[in-house]
């Protein structure tokens, strides 16, 4: 079952009179319940497609439909909407530093109108779900990287999305911790059979939770399909 499906999509930016080509014509589709990696250099296009599916970036053509409906006609209140059900978790947390742990999580659900119990009630549960009891009452300051991303994964589920978009998530932690963190995105995939599209320059994350891959170069996908077949050796 497809649930995000590209076609011809294209992004070009124009910088003091250049035109790069950002995203060049790719065509992909992902399905409900799996775990898609986007793997490439820096530079070849990665971030700009993962910002094209949750309407944080317009493409110049082509086009994005998730669940059905069509990103780049969709505008205000339905686009707002429509992003709830696309959430994302950054390479820097993206975590609001006056705020508490508790509160970080509960700010998606203030701004979707739910009211305080029902608030109270979802952030525990979705505490416990990224194992950060005993931390509500934490600023960000005081965590470790590891628990900021579990903040960042609480917050982004709190308005249960369809997909979760991973941006570099796990860049900036150290490698016993994006393993955790790993594995928390992998339990949360079969508990709740959220779909998942991260993006990275890390073969070894495409290798841990990956179901299908897509090889990014210079904008275009050069190679796509399972883990397995398109990183076996020879
Ligand atoms: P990746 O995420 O794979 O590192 P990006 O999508 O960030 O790649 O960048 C792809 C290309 O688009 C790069 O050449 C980058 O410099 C360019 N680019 C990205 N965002 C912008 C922007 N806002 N303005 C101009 N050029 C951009
Ligand atoms: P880690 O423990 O994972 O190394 P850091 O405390 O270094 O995390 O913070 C990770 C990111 O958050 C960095 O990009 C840093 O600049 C940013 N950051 C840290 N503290 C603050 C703050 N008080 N306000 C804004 N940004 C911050």
């Amino acid at each position: 079952n497809t649930l995000i499906n590209l076609q011809h999509l294209t992004k070009r930016f124009s910088r003091s009179g250049n035109e790069v080509t950002a995203v060049d014509g790719v065509d992909l589709n992902i399905r409900e319940g799996e775990i898609y990696g986007i793997i490439g250099y820096s530079g070849a296009g990665k971030s700009t497609l993962i910002r094209m599916l949750n309407g944080l970036e317009q493409p110049t053509s082509g086009s994005v439909t998730v669940n059905g409906l069509e990103m780049s006609s969709i505008s205000g209140a339905e686009l707002r909407k429509a992003r709830q059900k696309v959430s994302m978790i950054f390479q820097h947390f993206n975590l609001l530093w006056s705020r508490t742990v508790e509160e970080n999580i509960s700010l998606p659900l203030e701004i979707a109108g739910a009211d305080k119990a029902a608030r109270a009630e979802r952030v525990r549960e979705l505490v416990r779900l990224v194992g950060l009891e005993g931390r509500e009452k934490a600023y960000p300051s005081e965590l470790s990287g590891g628990q900021k991303q579990r903040v960042g994964i609480a917050r982004a589920l709190a308005n249960e999305p369809r997909v979760l978009l991973c941006d570099e998530a796990t860049s900036a932690l150290d490698p016993e911790t994006t393993d955790s963190i790993l594995d928390l995105l992998t339990s949360i995939n079969r508990r709740l059979g959220l779909t998942i599209v991260l993006i990275t320059h890390e073969m070894h994350v495409i290798r841990k939770i990956c179901h299908r891959v897509a090889v990014m170069e210079a904008g275009k996908v050069v190679e796509e399909g399972d883990v397995l077949q398109v990183f076996k050796s020879p």
